[in-house]
């Protein structure tokens, strides 16, 4: 049969094939060859999963000087026999009759061609370390989280919602959002006084990227009751840590009509089902992961699918702060924000399971979140998890309105400019809840990876926007 006239196989399915002793055509990347003066086997990956297929090249009908070209790095068509493989480690291969190599990877150049590199060096060859065994079983891993999330909320009735990427509201966290603008940074134009005048810029005010989808958000779920947003959120903060990017998704479900149990109870439910669905469908990628970087992988996750978080509030984890026997960077007092190396305390130390810490003083979470009847505190959640810290933050949201323009007074926001978040509390106002989640935060939890940089194709972080 002729090569034209063959279906192309993906390797995938081929590894499980069980009619063999049939002709196969195969494409994909040579990621080694080797042997002796009377076979070569190559192993070829195409991407579809981390496991390389066997191909076999006999000296008779590929004397080794034809297969020079067959280098890591090339990309190659094999057409071949599909048989039971003779050797360890794979149960079937393929007898090549005809290899086509269809680009070259010179080794003298190809910066894979030796195994080994550290992440760091990866991140500078963003384009290649896809062909990685690590990148790939990252990224097929970030899929199938990707398509649980949409997954888990369509069968949950909630719906699918794209808030703006530009926004003209810099309610939260003004000073670290990225502007979006047209005006010449030279020579902006200029007001009688000297200021820039923004009313010349492309949408006549200043505008930025979003930080945070759930002020739109609200305005769905006051309408189609469950909604979520899933896209990327920037934040010009310069924290140059490895559980931060300056450009990162996020997924935020608003729900009406939830408070914060219910709140915390989706929370606790949406995270277990897309840790499960990661167990179920990408075993060989966890597996490898497991092996390569992180023996505990496979049992911290099966762990957290298994285990009721533990939930308890701010006040009570500041008392078991303070009487920790761990000496801490920064000190614990009612009233501060927990650091990282608090929440990981009671998370890996403490408690040994993910936590959700609710009811924070009001001083250190956003306006928006609903006051607590003691005055002092917020109904507010953070999800902790083993290795990351923060996963989730969220909050029942102030539904009453006198209440919302006297927080957003006091903490100096801007009434006018959120005129239309404030009407949601004049019509039709009702309790409702939701939170953020941070989707690399949650891949990095799920692969065991410890650079939040290695979870992204193409991170952004202070002094990096390389590719
Ligand atoms: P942190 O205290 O860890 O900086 P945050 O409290 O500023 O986070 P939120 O505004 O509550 O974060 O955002 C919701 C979620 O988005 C967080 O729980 C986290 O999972 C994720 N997240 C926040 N900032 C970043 C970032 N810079 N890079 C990646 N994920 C982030
Ligand atoms: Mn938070």
């Amino acid at each position: 049969m002729a090569t034209e006239t063959l279906r192309r196989s993906g390797i995938k399915e081929l590894l499980v094939a069980t009619n063999l002793d049939r002709e196969v055509l195969v494409k994909g990347w040579v990621r080694t060859r080797r042997g002796n003066k009377y076979v070569q086997f190559i192993a070829l990956n195409d991407g579809s999963t981390i496991h390389n297929l066997q191909v076999v090249a006999s000296a008779e009908l590929f004397p080794e000087e034809n297969l020079k070209d067959v280098a890591t790095g090339a990309s190659v068509a094999v057409r071949g026999t599909l048989v039971a493989s003779q050797g360890k480690g794979q149960t079937v291969e393929i007898q090549a009759l005809e290899i086509t190599v269809l680009g070259k990877a010179d080794p003298e150049e190809y910066p894979l061609q030796k195994k080994g590199h550290s992440l760091e060096f990866l991140r500078e060859i963003a384009h290649l370390r896809p062909r990685t065994n690590t990148f790939g079983a990252v990224l097929r891993v970030r899929h199938a989280l990707a398509f649980a999330v949409h997954e888990y909320f369509n069968k949950n009735g909630f719906y699918y919602v794209h808030t703006p990427i530009i926004t003209g509201s810099d309610a939260e966290g003004a000073g670290q959002m990225f502007r979006v603008t047209t005006l010449a940074p030279e020579h902006p134009p200029r007001t009688a006084d000297g200021s820039v005048d923004f009313s010349e810029d492309f949408f006549g005010k200043p505008t930025n990227l979003t930080v945070s989808g759930q002020l739109e958000g609200e305005i769905a779920a006051m309408a189609l009751g469950k909604i979520y947003t899933f896209g990327p959120t920037f934040r010009a903060e310069n924290s140059n840590t490895a559980r931060h990017l300056a450009e990162f998704w996020m997924i935020e479900p608003e729900m009406a009509f939830y408070e914060l149990e219910d709140n915390m109870d989706l929370a606790e439910d949406f995270l277990k089902s897309l840790v499960r669905y990661a167990l179920a469908h990408c075993a060989d990628d966890l597996q490898f992961l497991n092996d390569q970087y992180d023996k505990e992988l496979l049992v911290r996750l099966n762990s957290v699918v298994e285990t009721e978080f533990q939930r308890l509030t701010y006040t009570e984890a500041v008392e078991i702060l303070k009487t920790a026997k761990q000496k801490f960077e920064f000190p614990v007092g009612w009233g501060t924000d927990l650091q990282s190396e608090h929440e990981r305390y009671l998370v890996e130390k403490h408690f040994k399971k993910p936590v959700i810490l609710t009811d924070y003083p009001k001083e250190v979470k956003s306006f928006y979140m609903k006051l607590n009847e003691d005055g002092r505190t917020v109904r507010a959640m953070d999800v902790l998890f083993p290795g990351i810290g923060e996963i989730i933050g969220g909050s029942q949201r102030e539904e009453d309105y006198t209440k919302l323009i006297t927080r957003m007074a006091e903490m100096h926001v801007p009434a006018e400019d959120l005129w239309w978040y404030l009407d949601l509390r004049k019509f039709g106002t009702a309790p409702h809840s939701g939170f953020g989640l941070g989707f690399e935060r949650l891949v990095l939890f799920v692969t065991g990876m410890a650079n939040i940089r290695d979870v992204i194709p193409f991170p952004r972080y202070p002094k990096n926007a390389a590719f």
